[in-house]
């Protein structure tokens, strides 16, 4: 089954026309199922999750204009959208993607409970007050390239453990500008895949990171064959933020899936998990 769970409509609008226009790109790209994910950021019911990194003091001044746009959409739109699109006999299904935050469990689980979604995707984006995929000129300069890795993978750790999530994505977006640590990323790595075993998540093998400075797919091969040996379940995304970009890569995707030794990808129903034969 060829399947790409992660797009966003944020850069277009929330109207059945720009929906449509990812649902043909699917069609393009032989797909037989996509799964809508917009970022909880996006919705005003973030505001309580997410406010606080933009209302700090010492908030970067470019992520702070950049929550400017944010919080300003409501998830019943939303939700509503992607069931107009199933309506139509589309095979899309309802996800989101949330960004977790560090005491903001509950929150988090009161917008899971509160919707029906196919899958809730869970990322770290945020390492406190800082975006550290924005730029390389937003934070990186000030930073200890080891010291960043750590707090992202205890905080992509965290986020696993609060089993609020059904897959965790790009799991190792650090590495997104290219930035190479010194220090060995294997005890990270195990450490994930117990995390990810215990609350029974999938990891997401995601081909943005083609399009990225580090041009490979987020996980590292390493990563997803621990992954392998401990049972975790792979979701696959192509993390288009245009129509365009739908299924974009995802054969290299399914490439590295099977290079390792996957031979089934996670599909959802109503948060229930079926594993199809990889496509
Ligand atoms: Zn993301
Ligand atoms: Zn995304």
């Amino acid at each position: 089954m060829r399947v790409d769970y992660h797009m966003h409509l944020e850069m277009g609008s929330l109207t059945l026309d720009y929906l449509e226009e990812f649902w043909h790109q699917a069609q393009v790209a032989r797909l037989d199922e996509i799964g809508v994910s917009e970022h909880g950021h996006n919705f005003r019911q973030y505001k309580s999750i997410m406010g606080h990194i933009r209302d700090n003091a010492h908030a970067y001044p470019k992520i702070k204009s950049w929550f400017s746009g944010k919080f300003t959409h409501d998830l019943d739109d939303y939700v509503n959208l992607i069931q107009t699109g199933k309506d139509r006999g589309w095979s899309l299904k309802l996800g989101l993607e949330m960004d977790y935050i560090p005491g903001k469990e509950r929150e988090i689980a009161e917008i899971i409970a509160a919707y029906p979604w196919d899958y809730v995707l869970g990322s770290v984006h945020f390492l406190g007050q800082w975006g550290f995929d924005f730029s390389p000129e937003v934070g990186w300069p000030d930073k200890d390239v080891n010291s960043a890795y750590e707090a992202y993978f205890s905080a992509l750790i965290a986020a696993t453990r609060s089993g609020l999530f059904d897959s965790i994505t790009h799991p190792d977006l650090i590495k997104i500008f290219g930035h190479e640590p010194s220090i060995p990323l294997e005890p990270f790595y195990d450490a994930m895949v117990t995390a990810l075993a215990e609350v029974d998540a999938c990891v997401e093998i995601n081909s943005a990171g083609l399009r990225k400075p580090v041009g490979v797919i987020y996980p590292h091969p390493d990563f997803l064959r621990r992954c392998l040996e401990a049972n975790v379940p792979i979701t696959l995304a192509c993390d288009a933020h245009y129509p365009e970009d739908v299924g974009r890569d995802l054969d290299a995707a399914i490439h590295l899936a099977r290079s390792v030794g996957y031979t089934h990808v996670a599909t959802f129903a109503n948060r229930r998990r079926t594993l199809q034969p990889l496509g």
